[in-house]
C-alpha cells in the first residue's frame, strides 16, 4: 500500500514554519505498513490543490492532508477535495449543531463563518474532532481512500490514531528498516557490487546514500508481521555481506566511535590518540560514546613540529628530513603516544587539510593516518577530496575503519 500526504498551508511554505505533520505521520504509516511515496507541500490556493490532489489520487491508494479545515476565507481543503471528486459538498445539519452546542458551552455564540466546516463532501465520513471545531473527513473513492486531517498537531494526531491507524493495522502489514553502513569506499564502488543484487529484489526496497567517509544501504521490507519483514531484510543482507566481505560496519545504528569503542572494549585494548590536522575531532569523535573511558586513554593535539616532539617523542631530526606531513612522522606519532601513554594501541594523525598549504609533493587533502601495535606500526595515505571540514572528518573515518579492520584481523584497507 502506497501512501501520498499533503500538507496544505501557504504559511508552510515560508523559512518560519516547517511542515512537521507529514513527517509524523509518516512514521506512524511506516510501522503500520504503509509505505510513503509522495510528500507535498502546498500552499492556500484552491487551484493548485485540486490538481495536487487530483495526482495524488491517480498515483496513491492512500492520500492524507492536513490542514485548511478551519473555518477562515483561506481554509480550502474541503472544496478542493470536493472538486478534485467531481463530488459535492453537504452541509450536514448535525455536525454545525454540535459545533453551536460546543461554541455554547464555552459561553459563546457561533460566527457564522464556522458553518462551514459542517460541510462535508457526498459519500464522507465525519471524523469526530473533540479538540477542535473542524472534523476530518474520509473518502472511498473508485478504489481509493482520502482522508482529510486538521492542521494543528494536537488535533491532527489523535484523530488519525482514533479514526485512521486502527484500520491500516488491521490490514496486518509491517514495514521494517535496517541501516546498512559502510566506510572508506567510494558509493558508486559499493553500487558497483551491490546494485545487480538489490535492484533484482522488490522486497526489500533498497536505496544508497553517500555521506563523507561513509555510505549507507536503506533496506526496507515488508511482509504480514514485523518478523516477516525482518525474514525479508535478513535474505538480502546475507547477499550484500558477501558481496561487500568485512565491510559493514554496522546494522544496528551505530555509528563507527561506537562500533570500534565496543570492538576495543570486548578485547580489552586500550588507545591513545595523536591528531595534528583533525585538531582533536578523532578524540572528540571517540569521546561522544558513552563510556570511553574504558578504551581510550589519552590524546594529544600536536598540531606545531615542537609539540610532537615535546609530548609524544617524534625526533627533531626526523621532522626535519621527512617534513611534518609524512608517512615517517605519522608512524612517529602513532608509536610516540602508545609509548608515552603505555596502552594497546596509538594512532597518529598528519595531513594538509587546506584550504592553504599544499604544494606538488603534498596537496592539499593529503593524510597519513598510522597505527602502531605489538605487531608493528602500520601507514595510511589518503588524499581526500573537499574543503577543510571534509577532509578532517574523513581523516577520522578512515583512522577508525583502519583501527576496526585492525581489530578485526581483516587487514589494511
Ligand atoms: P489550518 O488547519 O490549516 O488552519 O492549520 C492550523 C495550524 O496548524 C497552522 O497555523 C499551523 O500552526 C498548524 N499546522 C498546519 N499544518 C501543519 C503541518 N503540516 N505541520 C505542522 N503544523 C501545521
Ligand atoms: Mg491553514
Amino acid at each position: 500500500m502506497r501512501a501520498e500526504l499533503v500538507a496544505v498551508g501557504s504559511e508552510l511554505l515560508g523559512p518560519l514554519r516547517a511542515d512537521t505533520n507529514t513527517l509524523w505521520l509518516t512514521e506512524r504509516l511506516l510501522d503500520a505498513g504503509v509505505e510513503v511515496a509522495v510528500r507535498d507541500t502546498v500552499g492556500d490556493d484552491p487551484e493548485l490543490l485540486e490538481s495536487v490532489l487530483r495526482a495524488a489520487l491517480g498515483r496513491a491508494d492512500l492520500v492524507i492532508t492536513t490542514g485548511g479545515l478551519g473555518p477562515t476565507a483561506d481554509d480550502l481543503t474541503r472544496e478542493a477535495a470536493a472538486a478534485a471528486l467531481g463530488r459535492r459538498l453537504v452541509r450536514d445539519p448535525a455536525i454545525v449543531e454540535s459545533l453551536r452546542a460546543r461554541f455554547a458551552s464555552f459561553g459563546r455564540a457561533m460566527p457564522s463563518v464556522n458553518e462551514k466546516q459542517g460541510d462535508l463532501i457526498e459519500g464522507a465520513v465525519a471524523l469526530d474532532n473533540p479538540r477542535g471545531t473542524a472534523p476530518g473527513q474520509r473518502i472511498e473513492h473508485e478504489g481509493r481512500v482520502l482522508v482529510l486531517l486538521p492542521g494543528p498537531p494536537g488535533e491532527m494526531k489523535p484523530l488519525f490514531a482514533t479514526h485512521v491507524l486502527p484500520a491500516l493495522e488491521a490490514r496486518g502489514r509491517a514495514i521494517r528498516r535496517r541501516v546498512l553502513r559502510i566506510a572508506a569506499m567510494p558509493e558508486s564502488q559499493v553500487d558497483e557490487l551491490v546494485a545487480p543484487l538489490y535492484r533484482s529484489v522488490e522486497n526489500p526496497r533498497t536505496t544508497i546514500l553517500g555521506a563523507p567517509g561513509q555510505i549507507e544501504l536503506h533496506l526496507v521490507g515488508e511482509g504480514a508481521s514485523p518478523e516477516e519483514a525482518e525474514e525479508r531484510i535478513e535474505s538480502l543482507a546475507v547477499g550484500l555481506r558477501e558481496r561487500l566481505p568485512g565491510r559493514i560496519f554496522s546494522e544496528d545504528g551505530r555509528e563507527l566511535p561506537a562500533v570500534v569503542g565496543e570492538l576495543l572494549v570486548e578485547r580489552d585494548l586500550t588507545l591513545a590518540v595523536a591528531e595534528s590536522c583533525t585538531g582533536g575531532l578523532l578524540s572528540v569523535r571517540l569521546t561522544d560514546v558513552p563510556g570511553a573511558s574504558r578504551f581510550l586513554d589519552r590524546s594529544f593535539v600536536t598540531y606545531s613540529n615542537q609539540s610532537k616532539v615535546d609530548e609524544i617523542g617524534v625526533e627533531p631530526g626526523l621532522l626535519e628530513r621527512a617534513g611534518a606531513v609524512s608517512e615517517e612522522v605519522a608512524a612517529a606519532m602513532a608509536a610516540g603516544v602508545r609509548r608515552v601513554a603505555g596502552t594497546s594501541l596509538g594512532i597518529g594523525i598528519t595531513g594538509i587539510a587546506g584550504p592553504d598549504g599544499g604544494t606538488d609533493d603534498k596537496p592539499v587533502g593529503l593524510v597519513y593516518i598510522a597505527l602502531d601495535s605489538n605487531s608493528g606500526t602500520r601507514v595510511h595515505r589518503a588524499l581526500f577530496p573537499g574543503g577543510r571540514g571534509r577532509v578532517r572528518f574523513q581523516a577520522t573515518q578512515i583512522a577508525l575503519e583502519i583501527l576496526r579492520r585492525a581489530l578485526l584481523g581483516l587487514g589494511p584497507l
